[in-house]
């Protein structure tokens, strides 16, 4: 068990949706206050005890002299007879007092007239235009929600790219860590965005495309970002596979409108991130073929970038992880010629990585990030990003201050072996076989020197495994050589030739690791020319690109004869790394003994505490002390 793939998380959280929230508000309050109107007017009329009379006793009442006060309440009228009753009666609340002939007769007789019609009638207005606002609103709102959750449905053929302003896109190169060269062939693009005279004036044509090609997560969206941020140009950001979508035809009026946009724009930066979405090979390859969609596309796109002139200040950069499937019109000269590859980071590079990432958080200034990084290898920029995030929130979690060292370290762990599962809970039986089958592992690999360092053995199951044994090589391998591949074969077959010395057979746990050596002999025999009998010479023919961590299997081009000579020799190699392993453990035995009862006991032993035990034993008494 080791050299487990770190995780992959998603890094495109969503903001949370203000827009949305202050609709909800609005919505909220405008019901509020229509409600208080709507009560307050209730409470109003119905609180009088007033004799209700038609407006002609109103009027008669008044023309009499018979009243006191008018008083009018938008479409009520209330009028106070001499003998102090009151009377009311409704009317058309656009007719005013005076419209009914009911006005102040000061002369004659002393009337009153209180005429609120005006302000309530306000306030009538709003009440009864309030429900269609909120209706209307919560329709729009509803709308919107369609709209959103199948937006191709109602705007099709536009693009959707991400706009990243000039103001607001502020990726800057110094936000790369590392990726040094590709910084250095970016900073060319950047001129060209920013003095493009410069080159046409002498008759160099600007580059239209660059693809930048690499594993995920090393920083190939970052880096086009950062060319925008640098060249203070806007950015028109789009996935591959948005281009193509639930209609025929979409894909390529999409490309249409997005090179609109970018020219109304220029200078101006087009990013078409995973374009192997739309870039495959044309035709034949098993995919679809014919004239589809994606094809469509990818055409649309080739006569745009074709069709861009001598003035035409933007720059098409597009990223795949997927280089080897990219159909070959995509390379040619004028389109995407220039290519930058972006590998996973090295050693050094990882620090510079760390450091990027801890710029906003608290970080303990006794925290070794050359430490970290060595404990990271084939972790990408990403993945050491989530390192950083992760430990932040482990150290919230304890309430402390700031992130130390073993915070970092735990958050490594974690993602690189998933998280523990304490509950998991095995009985005594399991763990003991689980210890030996890990010691096994460290121990084969602690005595054979080419092995890499054992850095950690626990048995607290993480994810699948019940037990870990973490390698750390020393530095980062590029080329792996025969006793390479077959010292690591051998701590492979340790767990299960532990098992069988101890209990006299072997459990279900060892199945993934014969897998795995078997899939080392394989390689050694088919890829590498690496078997005597059969010399250098490269059996199937493959699919996909090996080089990024694809592989989409392989297609055998050889005959039956060399088959079963390839299968005897890859036999031969995994019994020799067995035999290796069983030579090892039965010579230390009582190592392997002394060291499970020791894992038993603390379920994870760490590098000092597992070569503790390889050390003279005054040594390990100084080191006590
Ligand atoms: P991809 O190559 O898959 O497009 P991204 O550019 O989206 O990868 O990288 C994901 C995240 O990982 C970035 O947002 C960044 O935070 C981090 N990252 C990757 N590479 C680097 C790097 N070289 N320097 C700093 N951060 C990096
Ligand atoms: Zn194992
Ligand atoms: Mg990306």
């Amino acid at each position: 068990m080791k050299n487990i793939p770190p995780n992959r998380f998603d890094h495109n959280t969503k903001p949370p949706n203000r827009r949305q929230n202050s609709i909800t508000f609005i919505l909220l309050s405008a019901f509020i206050i229509t409600s208080i109107i709507w009560f307050y007017q209730s409470y109003n009329s119905d609180t009088d005890n007033i004799k209700e009379v038609p407006i002609s006793r109103i009027i008669t009442e008044y023309n009499n002299n018979n009243a006191t006060l008018i008083e009018s309440d938008g479409n009520t009228v209330t009028l106070t007879l001499k003998s102090g009753d009151k009377i009311k009666s409704y009317k058309s609340s656009s007719d005013s007092l005076s419209d009914l002939g009911l006005y102040a007769k000061t002369d004659e007789v002393d009337v009153e007239v209180k005429d609120n019609t005006s302000t309530i009638f306000w306030g009538e207005i709003l009440s009864s235009i309030i429900p269609f606002i909120i209706i209307i609103g919560f329709l729009f709102f509803m709308m919107k929600q369609i709209a959103k959750s199948s937006s191709s449905a109602f705007s099709f053929g536009k693009s959707k790219a991400k706009i990243f302003s000039k103001n607001k896109n502020m990726t800057k190169f110094s936000d790369v860590a590392g990726l040094d060269e590709s910084k250095e062939e970016l900073v060319e693009i950047v001129d060209f965005l920013k003095n493009p005279n410069k080159y046409t004036k002498i008759g160099a044509k600007i580059p239209r495309g660059v693809l930048i090609i690499g594993p995920p997560g090393t920083g190939k969206t970052l880096l086009a970002r950062a060319v925008a941020g640098e060249a203070n140009a806007p950015f028109f950001s789009i996935s591959g596979s948005e281009f193509v979508e639930m209609f025929v035809g979409v894909g390529a009026s999409r490309v249409r409108d997005l090179f609109q946009k970018a020219k109304r724009n220029s200078p101006s930066i087009i990013f078409i991130d995973e374009i192997d979405a739309v870039g495959r090979q044309r035709g034949g390859t098993g995919f679809g073929g014919g004239h589809d969609e994606r094809e469509q596309t990818l055409n649309q796109i080739l006569t745009e970038m074709d069709g861009f002139d001598n003035k035409t200040n933007v720059i098409v950069i597009a990223a795949t992880n997927r280089p080897d499937v990219l159909d070959v019109a995509l390379l040619r000269p004028g389109r995407f010629d220039r290519r930058i590859t972006v590998d996973l980071p090295d050693m050094l590079a990882r620090t510079k990585i760390l450091e990027v990432h801890s710029r906003n958080k608290k970080i303990s200034k006794r925290v070794d990030f050359n430490k970290i990084s060595k404990q990271t290898p084939g972790f990408s920029g990403a993945d050491l990003e989530n390192v950083m995030n992760e430990s932040a929130i482990i150290a919230a979690k304890k309430n402390s201050k700031e992130i130390k060292q073993v915070d970092i370290e735990k958050s490594v762990e974690k993602i690189a072996m998933g998280p523990e599962k304490r509950s998991k809970a095995l009985n005594q039986k399991e763990k003991e076989i689980t210890a030996y089958h890990e010691v096994g592992h460290a121990l084969v690999a602690h005595i054979i020197p080419e092995c890499d360092p054992v850095h950690k053995v626990s048995i607290i199951s993480r994810g699948m495994a019940l037990g870990v044994t973490w390698f750390l090589p020393e530095e980062d391998k590029h080329l792996y050589n025969e006793t390479k591949f077959k010292s690591d074969m051998a701590s492979l077959m340790g767990g299960r030739v532990a098992e069988e010395i101890i209990f006299g057979e072997v459990s279900t746990g060892a199945s993934n690791d014969l897998e795995r050596a078997s899939k080392i002999a394989r390689k050694m025999v088919t890829e590498y020319g690496m078997s005597k009998k059969i010399g250098p010479v490269v059996f199937g023919k493959k699919y996909g690109g090996a080089h990024l961590g694809v592989d989409l299997g392989t297609k055998n081009n050889y005959s039956e004869e060399y088959s079963k000579i390839i299968d005897d020799e890859v036999s031969a190699l995994v019994i020799e790394a067995y035999k290796k392993a069983y030579d090892i453990l039965t010579k230390h035995k009582s190592k392997l003994e002394e060291i499970t009862k020791e894992l038993l006991k603390k379920e994870t032993l760490n590098d000092e505490e597992f070569s503790s035990f390889f050390r003279p034993i005054r040594k390990k008494k100084t080191l006590k002390k």
